[in-house]
């Protein structure tokens, strides 16, 4: 790994504390930071270097997924990479301070001038760092210069644009990373190449007609304290046109062999160009906007949406979204993928099953075992991790009746990266692969431009659901139409549980 300068604006934040500096800390107990690191922390507080340090220790205390080590020394060798600089966004001076902190840092380590920034601050921010970066010159050092930045990357089709259109001032495409932390969970990592990945899956893929695609995404919780944005992006925005459109991407950038060696990039702009586009008009035939009613979540009661503080009684936000989307392209072609998000559902889960259509001679569904009739691939992507076929099978060590089975491709694995290991790892290795790419943000943009119309017009019914439901009743009509159902909810759950001694583990990486 080539050596670093890490400029981090944000600081400060949260982000930062809860997420920036545990992942570098687990990369460096890795061994995977550069050998030559620097990191210069900039927020508007006035703070020391020492008591900038003892932040970040505290952080990684607090939050590392692995225990900081009584090993003073190493700690000491981690936080030594680290100082401080007092920035405000729009004071130009404060640009040319920075440089000569860069440089001289460059200097006294012997850094060659690569520079990573990383704006971990509002996005009203991320135009005006952009553009001082260009002016005062710390973007035009010998080495290389890189872009990290968070999310959300415009509010619609037109500011997107806008802000690429920035950005690209001051970088060039390939040095810009957007983050979709999505991207960075290792079950997601795995889905581009899974169909490939296996004998198993790729017998699955190839020799099996698919019957749907569904990706669901839920929550418990409710707004939290970020009532002010939440009420002015709602689901659609701060999910749907990145999270969800990203993991449909994942999965759906599977092309036939021969084309295998194609950059995933490529792939998953070939995925989101295929989609359907939707007018504004035929926006509710296929998709359901939904808003948590007041209800009672996992045991405890909770108020309603707009009851919630911060938010206008009035609002007509959406805090759940369903849609229904289909490809044109020739293998997806006629199966329709699902896709759901919501907040204060009944439980945590990022899950997307994959449900084949039944075999010839496959035993029709008895009404008792519905639920259990049909094969069906689950990836869990979040909190569990792990890869289940759910079927039904003879067993018979017991009887000629079939029964439910479920089969492990790949167990929970223990001491996964998180995500932010994962992505900040591959930006200072400049590998751009789980990035969102301008293509991929533009296209999501663009299907999803004629919702947003329709939800400000109204022309899209708000459903109220209860909260720790599994959102409005629509949303089942929605797949009813095709004879389909959602898969994720705890009803299949016990319905599918598998039975003692009727397990076959199978681990994928075996
Ligand atoms: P935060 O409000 O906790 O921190 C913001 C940081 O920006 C602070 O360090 C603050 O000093 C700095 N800042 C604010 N105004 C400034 C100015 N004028 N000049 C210089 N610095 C200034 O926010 P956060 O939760 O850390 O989020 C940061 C970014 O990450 C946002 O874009 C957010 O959308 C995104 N994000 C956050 C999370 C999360 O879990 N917190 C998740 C995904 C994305």
């Amino acid at each position: 790994m080539e050596p670093t300068t890490f400029v981090l604006f944000g600081a400060t934040g949260d982000l930062a504390k809860r997420k920036i500096y545990p992942a570098l800390y687990n990369l460096f107990l890795d061994g995977k930071l550069p050998p030559s690191f620097a990191l210069i922390g900039l927020g508007r507080r006035e703070l020391s270097d020492e008591t900038f340090r003892g932040n970040v220790e505290r952080s990684i205390r607090t939050f590392s997924r692995r225990k900081v080590q009584d090993d003073a020394a190493a700690v000491e060798r981690f936080l030594d990479a680290f100082r401080y600089c007092v920035l405000d966004v729009g004071r130009k001076d404060d640009y040319r301070k920075l440089l000569d902190m860069i440089e001289s840092r460059e200097q006294e380590l012997r850094l060659t001038p690569n520079r990573l920034f990383y704006l971990s601050v509002g996005p009203e921010f991320f135009e005006p760092i952009a553009a001082n970066i260009q002016e005062s010159g710390l973007g035009s050092a010998d080495g290389w210069k890189r872009l990290v930045i968070e999310k959300p990357f415009g509010r619609d089709l037109p500011s997107a644009r806008d802000l690429n259109r920035k950005l690209n001032q001051a970088f060039a495409e390939h040095e810009i990373f957007r983050i979709d932390h999505y991207l960075g969970k290792p079950m997601v990592q795995k889905l581009e190449a899974l169909p490939r990945s296996h004998p198993a899956f790729q017998a699955l893929w190839t020799g099996r007609r698919i019957a749907s695609v569904q990706i669901t995404a839920a929550e418990t919780v409710g707004v939290e304290e970020r009532a002010g944005y939440y009420d002015h992006s709602g689901a659609i925005r701060d999910m749907f046109q990145n999270h969800m459109l990203q993991l449909l991407m994942m999965l759906a950038a599977h092309l036939p062999a021969g084309q295998a060696d194609e950059k995933a990039g490529v792939r998953k702009k070939k995925a989101v160009q295929a989609l359907r586009p939707l007018t504004k008009e035929e926006a509710k035939a296929h998709v359901v906007r939904g808003q948590y009613a007041a209800g009672t979540v996992q045991g405890t009661p909770v108020v309603g949406y707009t009851a919630e503080p911060g938010i206008d009684a009035e609002s007509a936000n959406d805090t759940f979204i369903a849609a229904r989307l289909l490809l044109d392209d020739p293998f997806w072609r006629g199966v329709p993928f699902y896709i759901r998000t919501g907040k204060r559902m009944s439980g945590k889960s990022t899950r997307i099953v994959v449900e084949f259509e039944r075999l010839p001679g496959q035993p029709l569904p008895t009404a008792e075992d519905e639920g259990a009739a049909h094969d069906l691939l689950v990836v869990d992507i979040g909190p569990e991790e792990g890869i289940t076929l759910r079927s039904k099978a003879n067993d018979p060590r017991r009887s000629a009746a079939s029964e439910p089975i479920r089969i492990d491709l790949q167990a929970n694995p223990d001491d996964v990266p998180e995500a932010y290991e994962n992505l900040i790892g591959d930006a200072l290795r400049g590998d751009a692969t789980f990035f969102a790419h301008w293509d991929e943000v533009e296209w999501s943009w663009a299907w999803v431009q004629p919702i947003l119309e329709a939800f400000a017009d109204n022309l899209v019914p708000l459903r109220l659901y209860a909260a720790g439901s599994e959102g409005p009743a629509e949303s089942d009509a929605l797949l009813a139409e095709n004879g389909h159902r959602w898969w994720s909810d705890s009803r299949n759950e016990q319905e599918i549980e598998m039975k003692e001694g009727n397990q076959y583990a199978y681990h994928a990486n075996h």
